[in-house]
């Protein structure tokens, strides 16, 4: 699993921008996800300054301090019916183009020209040269209900099932040499108001220093009957059934359908924002990872990913889904969901597709 490491260094600091930006060992790169194919950029070089304009997109305005070894700045503007970005650079600069499908996106990676670094310039100062070790990726996890508030309760109460599925899945990752953290680590609430509660773990995910957001939680069904892993990202929600299932994670009954409309309100604004439509597409692509590995490690069929209009994740700036990792009511899949043995296996294969994701998803680049 070593080899995962390498990868994570390329992802660590990809926050949700336009562009995002990365700095690595030797190079500072730009990731400039795209609404659609037929978006054709120009690229210009002078002096210290490298331009990047996209015509018949629209982001909002952006100045963000870099100060990578390459690039003192990049800062964004509107111009007409598209957009500049000036990159601000501390040298001539070699920028390697690479335009990727899937989702669409232009990545350019800026490497300082050898002759910057002249033999004139007193020695390096082998201390302060020394390249920036990447931090560790970080992965908050939150395991869904705690305290006055138990979740699905079957053969299985989902606060207690979902907070020792996070515990294991902490430790896991951690031998990976991931970082972890928790919205809580024993049984309590945040907040003894829902929605409250909710905002609290959702604003733990707003934050810079958190790579992905995972909530955890138990299914359940008015018939008892279902089986299986479903994994939600945010969006409108395409079904009743869905919706059904929505309301039940936002709080459930009166209150579940008040948060819902809520985070419908803001599920629609997604539609006008290209920085937020780019986050959706990765945060299908994890809950589709997430789902298949889960299933396939605990042999429990995969019943697909879904957009949901989901409280806690309506303003996560990170790749983040909501996973239910198991119908806590069905006879079969409930007692199971009982079984430590068993709650390790589905830690075992959300750290598979945490791991995946991280190294092989379009998010790396
Ligand atoms: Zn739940």
């Amino acid at each position: 699993m070593r080899v995962f490491l390498l990868v994570f260094a390329l992802v660590w600091n990809l926050a949700l921008a336009f562009p995002r930006v990365g700095v690595h060992e030797g190079f500072t790169r730009l990731v400039f996800d795209l609404p659609k194919a037929e978006i054709e950029p120009s690229l210009s070089q002078e002096q210290d300054q490298l331009i990047v304009v996209f015509k018949g997109i629209k982001v909002a305005p952006l100045d963000q301090v870099v100060n990578s070894p390459e690039v003192v700045s990049v800062q964004t503007v509107s111009e007409g019916e598209g957009v500049r970005v000036v990159v601000r650079l501390k040298g001539p600069v070699e920028a390697k183009v690479v335009r990727y499908t899937d989702p669409e996106r232009l990545v350019v990676d800026l490497t300082l020209k050898k002759e910057a670094a002249s033999p004139a310039k007193p020695a390096p100062d082998p201390v302060r040269n020394r390249p920036p070790k990447p931090p560790k990726p970080v992965v908050l996890l939150d395991p869904g209900h705690g305290g006055i508030d138990p979740g699905m309760v079957g053969h299985v109460v989902e606060k207690e099932v979902v907070l020792d599925v996070a515990l294991r899945l902490k430790r896991l990752l951690e031998r990976e040499g991931i970082e972890v953290r928790l919205t809580r680590d024993r049984d309590m609430h945040l907040s003894p108001d829902k929605r409250e509660d909710l905002s609290r773990r959702a604003s733990m995910a707003d934050s810079s220093q958190v790579n992905l957001f995972i909530s955890i939680h138990v299914n359940a069904t008015p018939t008892r009957t279902a089986q299986g892993v479903e994994v939600f990202y945010f969006g409108r929600a395409q079904d009743a059934r869905v919706l059904s299932q929505v309301i039940r994670e936002n709080g459930g009954g009166e209150l579940g359908k008040r948060l819902t409309q809520e985070a419908c309100t803001v599920a629609e604004r997604i539609l006008s924002d290209i920085v937020a439509q780019a986050n959706q597409r990765y945060s299908q692509r994890l809950a589709e990872t997430l789902g298949r590995h889960l299933s396939q490690v605990t042999g429990s069929p995969y019943r697909g990913s879904f957009p949901g209009d989901l409280f806690v994740l309506r303003y996560a700036k990170v790749p983040a889904v909501l996973v239910e990792i198991g119908f806590g009511d069905h006879v079969v899949e409930g007692r199971r969901l009982a079984d430590p043995a068993y709650r390790e296996r589905v830690a075992q294969g959300l750290l598979a597709g945490i791991l995946t994701f991280l190294a092989n998803g379009a998010y790396a680049r």
